[in-house]
């Protein structure tokens, strides 16, 4: 009810304000029609990463933008690498509002694919093809938000940023980072809305709208074992291989000890709440001191990602050792994907993994930085109560769920510069996300239409004069 009530005061002060553009509710359905041929065409823009050929696609929006009479750049580190940056002005009373998307895509195993992956093509009400899902289906929905509130002249408290980036997938400091350094001002925001979790449908409706606002944070190690190196027909008690390999079991089946945190603690409170009993009763008893471990147990063998939310996680990935069959080598070593909860103590957590090893000849470093500590997103902020309203007109019945990703997306470095940014992807199911940088990447035409909808009433909402 008071929803319904703040809604129509809404609309009632939109229609005060500037008379001549009184706000009637968009047509959604043109608009997502709209979104979805863009999206055909986005799709048919290879931009494969490596190598990337970003500014190809930032041209294409470049000039779409210029058709629609709105300034926009291109800004590139490297020849062929650019990022796509426009901006509709508001008033300036508040800060800016960022809406992004990575314009790269991963690349794609040809002969695996059922349907050509680069032309865009629609079957079933589904939309295929390389980055259909990740992320020129973001891109796409953003940019129809912000071609609406520029088409409609809404008047608005901060400007709104559209900002397609590249090399996402590949590191390499061309997107992000580089703005970031070196172009700060033109994409300075309080708020951000990036990809990061989905809205999952399940049983025919949506379940829950899926809010990134942390990231657990990469603290790769790497284990080397050392010893004499000899010919294979003596066998040594130190050859590195054997070490190596009880070191890697030790690990590699070791399951840190769970530990919520105020995200992980609502995310799977809230779930339970959507879920069928017997997935809510495990969702509510993760931390309970009798059926706890079975609990946790359960969701280790049937959910990965749940599981990996609750824990510092280890996986070893690489390994290599030798180089001739009759040589036992003087090394090994294995490279181990470390996915640290936000506040981890790392060199506590490697004295740990070395006590249990328990092997003078094994020795554990650390890869990269092991230092920056990435803050959350606030979930009290008006951007993340915006999503939430929108969710509840929308999708009654399903909730809000903040979220914290395993792995890692560009929302991260914009934290560190203090923005509140949030992570959000069209309506899926989970077959979708299956395929999210597989072979016969889809989305839903609809995923697409309702993503518009709940970006759109959450900008206006935030952003939208007051
Ligand atoms: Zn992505």
């Amino acid at each position: 009810m008071s929803i319904i009530r703040s809604l129509t005061l809404f609309a009632t002060l939109l229609s005060i304000n500037c008379p001549a553009n009184a706000q009637t509710v968009p047509d959604f359905a043109q608009a997502r029609d709209e979104a979805v041929k863009r999206l055909q065409e986005m799709i048919r823009i290879d931009t494969s990463n490596p190598p990337g050929n970003e500014t190809k696609f930032a041209q294409y929006l470049k000039t779409l933008l210029d058709k629609e009479g709105v300034a926009s750049e291109i800004l590139e580190k490297e020849p062929g690498r650019g990022n796509l940056l426009a901006r509709i002005k508001g008033n300036g009373s508040k800060k800016p509002l960022l809406l992004m998307g990575h314009a790269d895509t991963v690349g794609v195993e040809k002969d695996k694919w059922t349907v050509p992956a680069f032309e865009g093509i629609i079957k079933d009400g589904y939309v295929y093809g390389r980055g259909a899902y990740d992320d020129k289906g973001g891109i796409t929905s953003m940019l129809q938000v912000f071609l609406m509130l520029h088409r409609q002249k809404t008047p608005l408290d901060r400007d709104i940023i559209f900002l397609a980036e590249a090399g996402e997938e590949a590191g390499g400091g061309v997107g992000i980072d580089f703005l970031i350094e070196e172009h700060w001002p033109k994409i300075e925001a309080e708020f951000a809305l990036n990809e990061g979790a989905e809205i999952l449908m399940k049983d025919g409706k949506v379940r829950y709208v899926g809010v990134a606002t942390a990231e657990k944070l990469v603290r790769r190690i790497k284990l080397t074992a050392r010893g004499i190196s000899g010919h294979g027909s003596m066998p040594r008690v130190d050859n590195p291989i054997v070490h190596l390999a009880a070191a890697v079991a030790k690990i590699g089946t070791y399951q840190p000890p769970l530990r919520f945190n105020d995200i992980t603690r609502t995310f799977f409170e809230r779930l339970a709440k959507v879920s069928p009993p017997e997935e809510a009763f495990i969702y509510s008893h993760l931390d309970d001191p009798i059926v706890g471990p079975m609990a946790q147990e359960k969701l280790r063998h049937t959910n990965t990602l749940y599981n990996s939310m609750l824990r510092t996680s280890i996986a070893p990935t690489m390994i290599k050792g030798g180089f001739r069959e009759n040589v036992i080598p003087a090394d090994a070593e294995v490279i181990v994907d470390v996915r640290a909860l936000p506040d981890e103590n790392m060199p506590a957590f490697i004295e740990n993994l070395r006590r249990m090893i328990d092997d003078p000849a094994v020795e554990i470093t650390p890869i990269g930085d092991h230092t920056t500590i990435t803050p959350p997103s606030r979930i009290d902020t008006d951007l993340f109560r915006a999503l939430e309203k929108a969710q509840i007109t929308m999708f009654p019945g399903s909730v809000t769920l903040p979220m914290m990703l395993t792995g890692g997306t560009d929302s991260a470095p914009l934290r560190l510069k203090g923005v509140q940014a949030y992570g959000i992807d069209p309506v899926v199911s989970e077959e979708e996300i299956a395929r999210m940088h597989g072979n016969d990447e889809r989305v839903p035409i609809e995923g697409i239409g309702k993503f518009v909808e709940i970006l759109y009433r959450a900008v206006v909402e935030v952003a939208g004069k007051h």
